[in-house]
């Protein structure tokens, strides 16, 4: 059925679509068979030509508190109309204090420091820019390289893009930064298949770093760069002790550790954080996303006090960190983060997370046996199903399960053979069966 307000919306085949380039996205194959969402409200999408599509995937990883959600629309008019914009150098205004302290407020102890950007990408540049200059602050200037993962991902620029392990990622755009070495990522399938939560197999993998260090000298190293939980690379979860051991190392070598927790912040995985869900606690780290519920683009990077503090030195009229976008701490996405936050808090939206996550972990893990699945990985409200390559192609047979669940009414995510599903954390249980149906049919139909 068509929605009233688009009704006079122009069907996808009579929209221009030459001109927009679109983001990761395969254009020539879109353009010929595109899907277009006008609406969207709850847990639910309107499709252009009127259909409607169940968001398995919060929008991308954001959507938290569901969609359209009416205190945030009117605390952004509210914060556009009293003040559209103010210059963030060297003037504030009280939103982005409000929205800093709250923040600091539910992360782990001690990191209560942010630095606001606005962009996953641009939180990833932001911290290892920190990290740089604290150990530049405490005359360790020769602290530059960092390590990163395979498989890791964190945001394009080319400070994400260099510690990121996704070759298609990096493959197109030459030399990156360079000093950066990388850590095995941790997807054991052989050992870990079908793991509910955390893998048994693989915390050694960690004490590759210990080789690096030695091949490098700590003395040269800033610090280490992972998600808590790979989400783009497939949803790969930490093999248990593995962060411990990470952490561990980072503190005998003086090696900042940074949680890159843009997909994993604002309930994920049961708990405000994933540090705090998974109990290991970085030095910095880095949020986007949710933080304004996908309404405002908007990122930070966290820092622990002691590294904030390290780097407020030198004559106090002078800048201390050269660092900073026109539009950190934007006053409308301040704005749109303290309303989300109050609707985290209000509905308690963590804490349903962490309640329903037994329930989605049954769910999903019943399309085990189901053709061609060879792993699935869950935890929180996140989930992550590997199906086997087929021959005409790498990842085709996963992108005809996207589409297969899109034109039946579920938006999942595609990336090479991974789906991931990661809903709003106010999917109910009746929605994470249709969710786990649409694929169950999707593999049983595409070949
Ligand atoms: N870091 C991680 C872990 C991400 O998953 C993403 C995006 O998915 C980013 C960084 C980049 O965020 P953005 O696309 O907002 O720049």
């Amino acid at each position: 059925q068509k929605s009233s307000q688009n009704a006079a919306a122009p069907l996808s085949n009579e929209l221009d679509m030459s001109a927009y380039w679109m983001p990761f996205t395969a254009n020539r194959q879109f353009k010929a068979n595109p899907r277009v969402l006008v609406e969207a409200q709850g847990m639910h999408y309107t499709a252009m030509d009127g259909r409607k599509v169940l968001d398995g995937v919060a929008g991308l990883w954001c959507v938290n508190a569901g969609h359209g959600r009416r205190e945030i629309a009117e605390a952004v008019e509210r914060q556009l109309l009293t003040m559209d914009y103010a210059t963030a150098f060297q003037i504030g205004h009280p939103g982005a204090f409000e929205l800093a302290a709250r923040i600091a407020r539910i992360a782990p102890e001690g990191l209560d420091r942010v630095f606001f950007a606005n962009s996953g990408s641009e939180a990833v540049e932001s911290a290892l820019k920190i990290a740089l200059a604290y150990h530049h602050a405490r005359g360790q200037a020769q602290r530059t390289r960092f390590v990163g993962r395979e498989k890791g991902y964190h945001g394009c620029n080319f400070g994400g893009m260099s510690v990121g392990g996704l070759v298609n990622n990096r493959r197109a755009f030459g030399a990156l930064l360079p000093y950066v070495d990388y850590l095995p990522h941790t997807l054991d399938i052989k050992r870990n298949a079908f793991t509910k939560g955390q893998p048994e197999h693989g915390a050694e993998l960690a004490d590759a770093l210990e080789g690096i260090i030695a091949l490098h000298g700590a003395d040269t190293i800033a610090g280490v760069i992972v998600e808590p939980m790979s989400g783009s690379a497939g949803v790969i979860l930490p093999p248990k002790g593995y962060l411990e051991r990470l952490r561990a190392i980072c503190d005998r070598h003086g090696l900042l550790l940074i949680f890159d927790e843009v997909i994993t912040g604002f309930g994920r995985m049961g708990a405000a954080f994933a540090s705090q869900a998974l109990g290991v606690t970085p030095d910095i780290f880095t949020v986007a996303k949710g933080i304004t519920n996908g309404a405002i683009p908007m990122g930070a990077a966290i820092a622990k006090r002691e590294i904030h503090d390290a780097i407020m030195q030198g004559p106090e009229h002078v800048i201390e960190l050269f660092h900073g976008y026109t539009y950190s701490g934007h006053p409308v996405a301040c704005a749109a983060g303290l309303a989300t936050l109050d609707i985290y808090e209000s509905e308690g939206l963590f804490e349903r997370a962490a309640a329903l996550a037994p329930v989605w972990e049954e769910a999903v893990h019943s399309l085990k046996g189901e053709p061609h699945v060879v792993d699935i990985r869950n935890t929180g409200i996140v989930a992550g199903m590997e199906l086997e390559p087929r021959a005409d192609g790498a990842g085709k047979r996963a992108f005809d399960v996207y589409q297969d669940c899109f034109a039946n009414g579920v938006l999942v995510r595609q990336g090479g053979e991974i789906i991931a599903l990661s809903p709003p954390l106010i999917v109910t249980e009746s929605q994470v069966g249709e969710i786990v149906d649409a694929l169950r049919n999707a593999l049983r139909r595409v070949a």
